[in-house]
């Protein structure tokens, strides 16, 4: 069987380097935001081109805390409008309703999947107060149409970097994390830059806002038991930094190898039944996803497994039609819908060895 992620394949390159910080840190006897979250921290800023990156608890975490912590500087208020994509995975909405303000679905484009600008200026009411565009699949946003609506309207811009670690716009160089005012990355381990557990991080170049995160993060407090405004406990963990720290060095290599595969996939499968994604061949796209789409997806689930081949969806059902937003079920998001209804992932990292993707391909053609 040719498993969609192996996980322990993926980080056997690591595992002396993994050891050794283990044994330093016992060694060290100091467990939570010790000198690997500081060294992570500068590291990763320094990666995506920001000034400030805060490291937290995980993805969903990383976004709630931009949202509050904004709340906090009074410059979004209970109730604002936050437009999201209709077609995400459901964190990025539950990151808006947990700061307790209100999300606006916006549908995708169809061949990107990502947040449609066009769409978005016909959304915006006097009460909308920020965008959060997600990166979706490891694809950027279009992030030069939103930041100019944004600017037009005066609207904060977030990103949900959580699946593109990596991504460079292509008008401007800068990377995903750096292409609004603040983003959230999550380290999941399957994600392109996964630690070894839950782990996430704020990149921004405000500073206001990055003093109020690392406080927020830590029960709203800088000095030990003074508490200046009601925080959380979102800390990254120290150990899972350390684990970051071994693995940051190597994500461009990870990335230009996933496009490179996905390049291949892109010239090699054929088929009628099939529709690949779009991509313009740029560094835009750090493919954390490769994702096809297909009229008949239970059939070809099912002669892909028969053929010993493992798939995913993401995702198999759109949040406006989850049980736990059910006052969104009646709304209606076709482009949405259909996409939800036709995606299937492949299998794309870079443990595949030749002859699986080889399999892949020929599986897929003959199909
Ligand atoms: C993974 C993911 C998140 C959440 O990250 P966690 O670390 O699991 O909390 C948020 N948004 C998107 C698009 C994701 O893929």
């Amino acid at each position: 069987m040719i498993k969609f992620l192996d996980l322990h394949s993926i980080n056997k390159p690591y595992e002396a380097a993994f050891l050794n910080k283990m044994t330093a840190m016992l060694n060290g006897g100091w467990y939570i935001l010790g000198k690997e979250v500081v060294l992570f921290e500068k590291e990763f800023a320094s990666y995506c081109g920001t000034k400030y990156c805060i490291g937290v608890g995980n993805g969903l975490d990383a976004l709630v805390l931009v949202f509050k912590g904004y709340i906090q500087l009074g410059k979004l208020k209970k109730g604002d409008e936050v437009l999201v994509p209709a077609n995400t995975y459901i964190a990025s909405i539950l990151a808006v309703l947990q700061a307790d303000l209100t999300p606006v679905l916006v549908e995708p484009k169809e061949a990107t999947y990502t947040i449609n600008p066009s769409l978005i200026q016909e959304n915006i009411t006097p009460k909308t107060k920020a965008i959060l565009a997600v990166h979706l699949y490891g694809q950027l946003a279009d992030m030069e149409a939103i930041n100019s609506i944004a600017k037009q309207n005066e609207l904060i811009v977030i990103e949900d970097a959580a699946q593109a670690h990596g991504a460079v716009s292509n008008w401007d160089t800068k990377k995903a994390g750096n292409l609004g005012d603040a983003a959230g990355f999550s380290f999941y381990p399957g994600k392109n830059l996964g630690a070894l557990g839950d782990a996430g991080a704020v990149t921004t170049n405000d500073e206001a806002l990055a003093e109020v995160l690392f406080s927020m993060r830590n029960y709203g407090s800088k000095v030990k038991y003074e508490n200046e405004i009601l925080g959380t406990n979102s800390r990254l963990d120290e150990l899972q930094a350390a684990f970051l720290n071994v693995k940051l060095p190597d994500l461009e290599n990870e990335n230009e190898k996933r496009r490179q595969l996905a390049q291949r996939y892109l010239r090699e499968i054929k088929n009628e039944k099939i529709q690949l994604p779009f991509w313009d061949e740029s560094k835009n796209h750090v493919f954390h996803l490769f994702v096809i789409q297909t009229k008949n997806r239970k059939e070809l689930v099912a002669y892909l497994k028969e053929n010993g081949i493992e798939t995913m969806i993401h995702y198999p059902i759109a949040p406006h039609k989850q049980e736990a937003l059910y006052e969104w079920n009646q709304l209606s998001f076709p482009v949405t819908e259909k996409i939800h209804e036709e995606v299937l992932s492949i299998p794309l990292n870079s443990v595949l060895e030749e002859e699986e993707i080889q399999k892949i391909i020929k599986v897929l053609n003959e199909y």
